[in-house]
């Protein structure tokens, strides 16, 4: 055989023909290729799926979910908790997952998986053509090509495939916790026509307690203590809060709705009406986008951070640290006090780097 030639397949070691070893085959690849934790979701689990949400829609051969978990670093959230370096989670937490690393692996795990003679889609975060919106509706941006079938483009919910395929619970906060990370997750999923042996659904240590510190910590106080959804995932009820999507989308970025008419050079946010900069914004303008998406200025106060340090006192995760993660007092920013820069450099005006998309 000439090597340079070669294709992975001769390489392979195994064929995917006996789903228990093929699981563990795949599940092998998965880690080795960067997921932190991979698990596998029978098809049948979706059964029920709405039509938007439902991965059959995409492959409607497909057997089976590989779901895989990507942690969101401790130490990518440390900047924001110290008040003095936000990029890093928007950028290495969140955007470089999402854009990068995520595709990488789902990519190179599908290959792996087509070298041995089966189909596979890698399914990572991207949802910017999609049809339906962040609360699952419907858009009016395109059509269904033949009766029965959905609108492109299909959105796997991926928390839920996370749940599916045994990787953790979702918690009060609509979060997904993973055992090893608790939120500090973000998931990518294969979808395949390989049979391969499925895991269980989580049946660990209880992850959420429903302490409500993500309800307390958040800013914008867009996770309700008394308004919940209910689903149906696998034939059990699994309920969390109805978060107010509005609400974070606005929070989320570092930005409040003002009491005030806000002229235009001043509004926090170009295409919002009236906002001005949080108490847990430094910023005087939103900054701009990072790898697309990334836009995280709240650092996830409430659903990650604050989860996050209540699974860590109550001793549940598998990811442990010499120290704790709050070392100091939260931080936060009065607007109505003097600024500390020049004057002209207010709002619009911001330093460089910091204008808006
Ligand atoms: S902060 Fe508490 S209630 Fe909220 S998701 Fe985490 S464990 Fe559940
Ligand atoms: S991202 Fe921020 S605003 Fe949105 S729910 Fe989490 S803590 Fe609240």
């Amino acid at each position: 055989m000439n090597a340079s030639t070669a294709t992975k397949r001769e390489f392979g070691q195994n064929d995917l023909e006996n789903r228990h070893e093929a699981a563990l085959a795949v599940k092998r690849q998965a880690l080795a290729l960067g997921a932190d934790a991979v698990a596998i979701g029978s098809i049948d689990r979706w059964k029920g799926a709405p039509t938007q949400m439902d991965p059959r829609q995409i492959m409607p051969e497909c057997k089976s979910v590989i779901g895989m978990v990507f942690r969101v670093m401790r130490g990518s959230l440390r900047g924001i908790e110290e008040g003095t370096y936000f990029s890093n989670y928007s950028a290495m937490g969140y955007g470089g997952l999402t854009y990068l690393y995520i595709p990488m692996t789902v990519i190179n795990l599908s290959k792996f998986i087509e070298d041995r003679g089966y189909e596979a889609i890698p399914y990572g975060h991207q949802s910017d053509w999609r049809a339906i919106d962040g609360d699952g509706f419907l858009g009016k941006g395109s059509r269904p090509v033949a009766p029965g079938r959905a609108a492109p483009d299909v959105m796997v919910h991926l928390r839920i495939a996370a749940y599916l395929c045994g990787l953790g619970e979702i918690g009060y906060s609509k979060m997904f916790l993973s055992p090893q990370f608790g939120p500090r997750n973000r998931v990518g999923i294969v979808l395949t026509d390989v049979d391969l042996e499925e895991d269980p659904i989580y049946d660990g240590p209880q992850l959420c307690n429903k302490c409500m510190a993500c309800v307390k910590a958040c800013p914008g106080g867009c996770i309700p203590a008394d308004k919940t959804v209910k689903v149906n995932l696998a034939e059990k009820e699994v309920e969390w809060s109805d978060i107010d999507m509005d609400g974070c989308n606005l929070t989320f970025r570092g930005g409040r709705k003002s009491e005030v008419e806000v002229p235009p050079e001043k509004q926090y946010i170009d295409e919002g009406a009236d906002t001005v900069p949080g108490s847990w914004s430094p910023f005087n303008h939103k900054p701009r986008n990072l790898y697309n998406t990334g836009q995280a200025v709240c650092g996830a106060r409430g659903c990650t951070r604050a989860c996050m340090i209540s699974l860590e006192n109550r001793g549940v995760l598998q990811n442990k640290f010499k120290d704790k993660f709050r070392r100091r007092k939260q931080w936060s920013v009065d607007w109505n006090e003097a600024p500390q820069y020049p004057a002209d450099a207010i709002f619009r005006k911001s330093p460089e780097g910091l204008d808006a998309d």
